[in-house]
């Protein structure tokens, strides 16, 4: 049986009001607003003159490991990327950070802030294994009707250097991680050029794409970029491949700046980039300009190695836009752009969109406009997932 609706009065994108008639979960036509008459057996829902989104994309976060929900922890961690692993990987038996708990109150926060995709990283090592992996696919599939959910085998503790983890990453990719993940690997695995042949000739036999995590500085980072690219273009991996941070990005020069983001644009490596506070921050606008593909993300919400997040891709993309000196309509719909279509692109999704045809997978938020969304951070009034609505004023709707 056909489910058929017509959501009357809202603005895709920002545009004049349009009747928007849903059928089957998908949009199937977008008409001027009240130009047309509908059957009466036809459900009309009105959209109030909201503006409509399309479903935001969180295309980088740590399910596993946020301890949203649970009592606050006192941070006295020291600052090198070293002390915050190693403290991550003793709190997680200390506080109790249960993947499959820790990884709903974040699902569950997202959805009602209005994501429809999150791309995970889930810690691989020797000293969990694949628990991290199998609380998130228990959540995953929990919450499949509401969010859909890409799970990166992340390498957090190291690859090469701690035995036993390239077989670990092997069985997670098997065990139902999408992505192939990452980290670093000169500045913590100290082998660049045995990390990136295991991690791309893995992505490869699985037929899976990559994204590595990459706070690598200046000239290091910058080898390592080189060193991805040439693997991306061999594998024919474009568009299959992200760099996470790229902080060295963010620390280079015009000219080295334009070399590199040129070859990142030429063979399709993407960005992610979450305009995070006391790092280098990649420049989205001349980035964007050279053709690099750019998204967003979360990244850790309320962990072990800082107190923030919210998990609100609005709200990152206000962060984004400051931090990236947005303050016209257009940089500041780039900065959004990054949190729903950029994210999309780097995620491949299918059907993601707001034309005819795409899911009916949207929010709804009073707002005039998409810059105003971002600045305003307003509350999602509802959000759609294939035509069913899963959230209303910041909560979950009852399954
Ligand atoms: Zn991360």
């Amino acid at each position: 049986m056909s489910t058929e609706f017509v959501l009357i009065n809202v603005r895709p994108n920002g545009a004049a009001a349009k009747d928007v008639v849903i059928r089957d979960g998908r949009i199937a036509e977008i008409l001027p607003y009240g130009s047309r008459p509908f059957a009466a057996e036809i459900r009309v829902v009105d959209g109030e003159g909201l503006l409509m989104l399309p479903g935001l994309v969180d295309a980088h976060t740590h399910l596993d490991k946020t301890l949203l929900g649970m009592p606050w922890y006192r941070n006295d961690v020291g600052l090198e990327l070293i002390d915050l692993i190693e403290n991550e990987r003793r709190m997680k038996r200390e506080l109790g950070i249960d993947p499959a708990r820790q990884s709903a109150a974040q699902i569950e926060r997202s959805v009602a802030n209005g994501t429809s995709h999150i791309r995970t990283h889930v810690d691989i090592d020797t000293e969990y294994g694949l628990a991290g992996l199998e609380g998130v696919l228990a959540s995953r599939y929990r919450y499949r009707d509401i969010v859909d959910i890409e799970i990166v085998a992340f390498p957090q503790s190291g690859m090469l250097i701690r035995p036993g983890t390239v077989d670990l990453m092997e069985q997670a990719t098997r065990a139902g991680a999408d992505v192939v993940g990452g980290l670093d690997p000169s500045g913590v695995d100290r082998d660049p050029k045995g990390h990136l042949d295991t991690i791309f000739a893995m992505a490869e036999r699985h037929g899976k794409p990559v994204d590595i995590h990459l706070h690598e500085p200046d000239a290091l980072g910058v080898f390592a970029i080189e060193l991805i690219v040439e693997r991306t273009k061999a594998l024919g991996m474009a568009d299959r491949v992200t760099v996470s941070h790229g902080f060295c990005l963010g620390m280079l020069a015009d000219r080295p700046l334009a070399r590199l983001g040129g070859m990142m644009a030429e063979a399709g490596v993407h960005l992610m980039t979450k305009g995070g506070a006391a790092s280098p921050r990649p420049p989205v606008l001349d980035l964007s300009d050279m053709g690099v593909k750019i998204c967003s993300g979360s990244d850790g919400v309320r962990d072990t190695w800082q107190p923030f997040g919210n998990a609100d891709m609005l709200d990152r993309a206000a962060i984004v836009s400051q931090r990236n000196d947005f303050i016209n309509d257009v940089h500041i719909e780039l900065a959004l752009s990054l949190c729903t279509y950029g994210g999309a692109r780097t995620m491949a999704l299918q059907g993601y969109g707001l034309e005819p045809g795409c899911d009916a997978t949207f929010l709804l938020v009073r707002a005039e406009t998409p810059a105003d969304a971002v600045a305003s951070r307003p509350a999602r009034r509802s959000v759609y997932r294939k035509g069913i609505p899963v959230a209303k004023d910041g909560a979950l709707v009852a399954a």
